[in-house]
């Protein structure tokens, strides 16, 4: 490596941060560890290349390298998910949802989505976002036993009439019923959108249903379960394909960062291979797993249970906020982040509940009996969370198993 020669500082910083990726247990469940491939895609030499426009149709010279790796990420997510359009440009998940409403949506316009502390995502509405100031949110919640509440959906939809009826979310457990929505969106004449960020990995590797083939617009990030570089997508029904393409670019973005294509292209790859649906697979039985021994040690899983990654849990009734209980887990190096639950009495800066997720651990080969150990962990943790000696001691633990999990073993960025 030459950074450390260069520049030793910023060196110093990345070794710490490899050593803590591979010295903890990171669960929160928006996160993943990248291939070396992908890594490697990521610090190419596509980094020094404009080329804004689309494959073929480009505004700068020396592109015909660049359209053949943006195609073959194009293809290959059509081929993972059965989209009709792909565009592999959107920087991240945020930007992808602001150019699907504005390739949709004129200013005013009315979307339906899901409130955030029911595990809707900021981007759905949220009033401190640009976009609720663009477009009038309207939102909807679950039902008490955890599921997505169709039948006041369909009021709310019949309701306020909207254009876009948007589903999908980062806090939330449990299936969503494509079709019910679609009926609904169908009877009162609005477009639909999923926004499959978390869970595109499980939806790729087929342990989830597939919102694309009936959905008009479909958005995620590709580094959640899918493993792949820090960025966004947009597929859609054909019907759309120019509008879409035309809210990207020239609408919203400039030159795309080609780099993250080519490492979108090669994480679409992995994603394609027959080793991806067993990943997928451990993925949510491990979830299972941490779900029971955590139900039994006392805490509160919201939404009732999790059918995906992730898991909402209420803490307070252990006696800690959820501040209180990230700040004890990550002494004792189990990485996870504070959030809300449905209508959380307490503030965003410290609400009632953890969220965590099971992608990362997946990634480096735990399975259900590494589970079990982390659930007793995370109770004993949260348990002793005003003793350091205690989180200490369980920091020590949680090292020993990291790494007899490795990652990354090649790099160093101190060479
Ligand atoms: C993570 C997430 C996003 C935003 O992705 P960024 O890459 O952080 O911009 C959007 N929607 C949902 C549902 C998400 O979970």
């Amino acid at each position: 490596m030459t950074i450390s020669s260069q520049d030793p500082a910023v060196a110093a910083s990345l070794e710490r941060e490899l050593t803590r990726e591979k010295d903890g247990l990171e669960m929160i469940p928006s996160e993943n560890f990248v291939s070396e491939a992908v890594l490697e895609a990521l610090g190419s030499v596509t980094t020094n290349k404009y080329a804004e426009g689309y494959p073929g149709k480009r505004y700068y010279g020396g592109c015909q390298f660049v359209d053949e790796i943006e195609t073959l990420a194009i293809e290959r997510a059509k081929l993972l998910f059965g989209a009709e359009h792909v565009n592999v440009q959107p920087l991240s998940g945020a930007p992808a949802n602001l150019a699907a409403y504005s390739a949709v949506l004129k200013p005013g316009d009315t979307v339906l989505g899901m409130d955030l502390s029911h595990g809707g995502h900021l981007t759905h509405g949220h009033p401190v976002t640009f976009m609720a100031g663009i477009y009038t949110f309207i939102r909807y919640k679950t039902a008490t036993d955890g599921s997505l509440d169709y039948d006041n959906l369909r009021a709310m939809a019949l309701e306020h009439k909207p254009k876009l009826i948007l589903v999908g979310y980062s806090a939330y457990s449990r299936e969503i019923d494509y079709a019910k929505v679609k009926a609904i969106a169908d009877e009162v004449g609005a477009l639909t959108m999923a926004d499959i960020a978390h869970i595109a990995g499980l939806i790729a590797g087929g342990e989830m249903i597939n919102p694309v083939p009936l959905f008009d617009l479909v958005t995620t990030t590709t580094h959640k379960t899918l493993r792949g570089p820090r960025g966004g997508m947009i597929m859609c029904k054909a019907a759309l394909a120019k509008a879409v393409d035309k809210a990207v670019f020239p609408g919203l973005q400039g030159g795309p960062h080609m780099n993250v294509i080519a490492a979108k292209a090669i994480a679409f790859g992995e994603a394609l291979k027959p080793e991806f649906k067993e990943y997928a697979r451990q993925i949510k039985l491990n979830a299972k797993v941490l779900e029971e021994e955590l139900k039994k040690t006392g805490f509160r899983i919201m939404f009732g249970h999790t059918e995906n990654h992730l898991l909402l849990i209420d803490v307070t009734g252990k006696g800690v906020t959820g501040k209180e209980a990230q700040l004890a887990l990550d002494a004792a190096g189990i990485t996870v982040n504070k959030n809300a639950i449905p209508d959380d009495p307490r503030g965003p800066m410290d609400p009632s509940g953890i969220r965590l997720g099971t992608p990362a651990l997946t990634t480096r080969g735990m399975k259900e009996a590494e589970m079990r150990q982390i659930a007793v962990w995370i109770d004993r943790a949260i348990t002793a969370h005003a003793d350091p000696a205690a989180l200490a001691a369980i920091h020590a633990e949680v090292t020993e198993l990291a790494r007899r999990f490795p990652i990354y073993q090649e790099l160093n960025y101190q060479k």
